[in-house]
C-alpha cells in the first residue's frame, strides 16, 4: 500500500479540494487501509495530490520512426510530466489501420510503457483519405477513437461516413480540422508578424472552414466528433454555437495554442521549435481560446506531443517539421495561467484530468475510491529552468529552452506504481 498524507487533495471530477490523505492499494485507489498490509508513507504536506493527467493527444511514433521517439522513451516523459493515460496518435510506420496493428501496439505497450497507451487508430486506411478503415473492428481490439491527425480527411463524403460509423463503434472521430487547399504551402499564422518575416502564412479561415464542415456533418449524421488542437477564436464561436444547438462534438486545445502566440517564433530568430501545426496564432485567439476552455467549449487540453529530431529542427524555417516536445513542459507551461490567475488551479487540473476523460468516455482522471491509481503529486510554486537535453523523450523541440517555469512534477502513480519521482 501506499499512503500519501498531508496533501492538498483537488479532484475537480468529485469536486473535491481538501486537505486529506490519499490511500493506494495495489493498483486501486481505496478509502480505508487494509489490516496487515505493507504500507509505504510519503508525507506530500504542502503540496497539490491529483488525477494523473489524461492526453488525448500524443505521437509516440512507435512503429517506425524509433529514431524520433519509443513508446518506452514516449511514456517515461509523460511519467515525468504527470501523465498517467496517453492516446496515442496513429500517424506510424505502418499506420494503426486494423484490430491486429491496435493489438501489436498495445502488446509493445504492455512490454514497455510506464503509464497507460490507449490506441487510436486511423479513420482512413494508411490516412490516404480514400476508403474508411477497419473501425469495428479496431474498437473491439481497444481502439478509443479513430483519427488521420497529422491530415484532414479531405472528402466531405467520406467524413460523413466516417461520423455514421462513429455512431455504430460508440468511438468519436477526431479531426485535424484544416483545409489543406487553404493552407497551401503555408507555415505559420497569416498575419503582420508572417509579412514581416517574409514567411507564408496560414489563414484561420483553414481551420474555420473545416471546423464548420465536421460540425455541420456531426450535425447531419448524429456521430461522435472530437475537434483536435482548435486554434482559432472563431473556431471556438462555431463549437459553442453547435453545442448549444445539440450537435455532439467535443474539443481541446494544446498547451502551446493556449499560453503562446506567433510572437514565439521571433523569442530566438526565425525559431523552428515554435513551427506548429496548427500555428501559433495571435494573442487574441489565444484569450478565445482560454475563454472555450473555462466555459467549457473546449472540453480539454491535450498534449499534441510531436516530437522531431534535431535534424528535422536544424534548417529553415519553411522545410522544418511541425511540433513540439510538450509531455514534460505541458504543467509548467499551463501554470503561467494560473499564476497570472487566468485560470484557477482546480480549474487546469479539471481540464487535463476528467474532462479529457469524460469527452471520451474514459474511466480515468479521478481520484473516487475503486478507480485505478493514477496520482500526481505536484508543487505549483516551485520554479525549473527547461533544459530540452535532461528531457526523457527523444524529441528536444521546444521553444521553451533556457526559459523558467513555476510549477513542476514531483511524483506521479501510475496504475499503483511510482512511475516518476523528483526530490519527494
Ligand atoms: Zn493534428
Amino acid at each position: 500500500m501506499i499512503r500519501l498524507i498531508g496533501g492538498r487533495v483537488i479532484d475537480p471530477g468529485s469536486g473535491r479540494d481538501e486537505i486529506a490523505d490519499v490511500l493506494i492499494d495495489n493498483d486501486r485507489l481505496v478509502d480505508r487501509a487494509t489490516p496487515n498490509g505493507d504500507t509505504t508513507v510519503i508525507d506530500v504536506s504542502g503540496y497539490v495530490v491529483a488525477p494523473g493527467f489524461v492526453d488525448l493527444h500524443c505521437h509516440l511514433r512507435e512503429p517506425g520512426y524509433e529514431d524520433t521517439e519509443t513508446i518506452a522513451t514516449g511514456t517515461r516523459a509523460a511519467a515525468a510530466g504527470g501523465f498517467t493515460t496517453l492516446c496515442a496518435l496513429a500517424d506510424t510506420r505502418p499506420s494503426i489501420d486494423t484490430g491486429s496493428d491496435v493489438e501489436s501496439l498495445l502488446t509493445q505497450a504492455r512490454r514497455d510503457a510506464m503509464v497507460r497507451v490507449l490506441p487510436v487508430g486511423t479513420t482512413t486506411k494508411q490516412r490516404d483519405g480514400a476508403e474508411l478503415s477497419e473501425m469495428a473492428d479496431m474498437a473491439d481490439a481497444g481502439a478509443v477513437a479513430f483519427s488521420d491527425d497529422g491530415r484532414a480527411v479531405r472528402s466531405a463524403s467520406l467524413m460523413r461516413h466516417a461520423l455514421e460509423y462513429s455512431l455504430l463503434v460508440e468511438r468519436p472521430i477526431s479531426s485535424h480540422a484544416q483545409d489543406p487547399d487553404l493552407v497551401d504551402g503555408g507555415v505559420m499564422h497569416e498575419g503582420p508578424l508572417a509579412t514581416v518575416l517574409g514567411l507564408k502564412g496560414i489563414p484561420r479561415e483553414a481551420e474555420e472552414i473545416f471546423v464548420a464542415r465536421d460540425l455541420a456533418l456531426a450535425g447531419l449524421t448524429g456521430g461522435r466528433l472530437h475537434l483536435a488542437h482548435l486554434s482559432t477564436a472563431a473556431a471556438v464561436g462555431l463549437v459553442r454555437r453547435a453545442k448549444a444547438a445539440g450537435v455532439r462534438v467535443t474539443a481541446e486545445v494544446a498547451p502551446h495554442n493556449l499560453v503562446l502566440s506567433d510572437a514565439a517564433i521571433t523569442a530566438r530568430p526565425y525559431d523552428t521549435n515554435a513551427r506548429t501545426d496548427p500555428p501559433l496564432r495571435s494573442v487574441e485567439d489565444s484569450r478565445a481560446l482560454l475563454e472555450g476552455l473555462r466555459d467549457g467549449t473546449i472540453d480539454c487540453v491535450a498534449t499534441d506531443h510531436s516530437p522531431r529530431r534535431w535534424i528535422d529542427k536544424a534548417c529553415e524555417f519553411d522545410q522544418a517539421k511541425t511540433g513540439i516536445s510538450g509531455l514534460e513542459t505541458a504543467f509548467g507551461l499551463l501554470m503561467r495561467l494560473v499564476h497570472s490567475r487566468a485560470l484557477s488551479l482546480p480549474e487546469l487540473v479539471g481540464a487535463l484530468t476528467h474532462r479529457p476523460a469524460g469527452a471520451w468516455g474514459l474511466p480515468y482522471g479521478t481520484l473516487q475510491p475503486g478507480a485505478a491509481a493514477d496520482v500526481v503529486v505536484l508543487d505549483p510554486d516551485q520554479a525549473w529552468v527547461v533544459d530540452p537535453e535532461r528531457f526523457l523523450s527523444k524529441g528536444k523541440n521546444t521553444p521553451l529552452g533556457g526559459q523558467t517555469l513555476r510549477g513542476t512534477v514531483l511524483m506521479t502513480i501510475a496504475n499503483g506504481s511510482i512511475v516518476y519521482r523528483n526530490g519527494l
